[in-house]
């Protein structure tokens, strides 16, 4: 292609020889050179511009083909893979795809400290169950009391699904591990009417529509309890989470509840932990206020056993659900929850 222009034509020669030694082609649509011509079509007087600016534009668009041409020249140079091909198994060892080795790798701080939250739980005589990550309308909503068009359906950012289940219902990304609640009520019932306590953890990961800060995450970790038998009072739910928290924490720590609301428990409280950094002085952890609000619990909604099959007449139950990354972070003084799903090599090399 010619250009009339001189600084044009010129220009237009010196980038294209630029453009074989490039590696990433189109950094020379960005080049100066070519910034350049744009800008000094802006000082023309107005009878030059129109022809200039032409010029200019024929340079970018002729750019513009040489930079995609080369990369389709280098894509269909790349072998193509065929991802449906079973692996044969008499490939010899040195041509097999390699895996990094172990000691590249290192355990993810979440996991190992969910490993102690759960040791703990299962020396206090709880079992885990794990969540799920898609779940549906029923046991999000229907089976915890929020019936439909319940305004608290609306204080949960849900992702849901464009596909339906047999009732017509998007299915759901759990916004919380309470999805699991009726399920576990439902497996333990038979165990729990033959004299063993319904006591489960549920450790499953949550993904709410938020807008992200230092404190807030669209994915993250919950722990859900439930404990059920009979005479069991709101004692038993503040006894049980101090009783875990001094052990995760190794040391001692006041707690305290305020009411709080939730349909599936009655009644619902917020849990608050004496901050065990500053030890109730003040600190940036628990915003100068001595306190920590860890977590929601409260006493099983009648209703949500009922659901289960569950005579409320003789028995009652607690939950409570928390998120981990709060815990973790309050350990080792975490400033932000983003870390955690950073995958930066500096934050999780602390904890390899
Ligand atoms: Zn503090």
């Amino acid at each position: 292609m010619s250009y009339q222009n001189p600084r044009i034509s010129e220009t237009a020669e010196l980038l294209k020889k630029r453009l074989d030694e490039l590696e990433n082609k189109a950094d020379i649509l960005r080049s100066i050179e070519l910034k350049a011509l744009f800008d000094e079509l802006k000082t023309l007087p107005p009878e030059e511009r129109a022809v200039f600016g032409a010029g200019v534009n024929q340079l970018r668009q002729e750019l513009g083909d040489l930079v995609r041409s080369a990369r389709d020249e280098g894509e269909a140079k790349l072998p193509l893979i065929d991802v449906t091909a079973p692996f044969d198994v008499n490939t010899p060892p040195d041509k097999r795809p390699r895996l990094l080795s172990s000691e590249q790798g290192s355990q993810h701080p979440l996991m190992t400290e969910l490993a102690t939250v759960l040791d703990i739980f299962y020396r206090m005589g709880f079992m885990a169950v794990e969540s799920r990550e898609i779940d549906d309308d029923f046991h999000m909503f229907g089976a915890l009391n929020f019936p439909e068009g319940h305004p608290a359906r609306d204080d949960y950012d849900t992702f849901m699904t464009l596909e339906k289940d047999a009732n017509g219902k998007q299915f759901i990304a759990p916004a919380h591990t309470s999805t699991m609640q009726h399920r576990v009520l439902q497996k333990y019932k038979a165990d729990l009417e033959n004299g063993s306590p319904i006591a489960v953890v549920i450790p499953g990961r949550v993904f709410r529509n938020e807008d992200l800060d230092a404190r807030h995450e669209h994915t993250f970790y919950q722990l859900e309890g439930v404990y059920v038998d009979e005479g069991i009072n709101a004692g038993h739910l503040i006894a049980t989470l101090k009783t875990f928290l001094q052990a995760y924490y190794g040391k001692e720590l006041e707690v305290k509840t305020q009411p709080f609301y939730f349909p599936f428990t009655e009644p619902s409280f917020e849990f608050a932990l004496s901050c065990p950094f500053c030890d109730k002085k003040g600190c940036n952890i628990c915003s100068q206020t001595g306190w920590i609000e860890l977590l929601g619990c409260g006493m099983i909604h009648p209703n949500v056993l009922h659901q289960a099959g569950i005579d409320t007449n003789k028995y009652t139950g607690f939950a409570w659900g928390g998120g981990i990354e709060r815990l973790v972070m309050m350990k080792y003084g975490i400033e932000d929850i983003r870390h955690f799903e950073s995958a930066r090599l500096d934050f999780l090399r602390q904890f390899a």
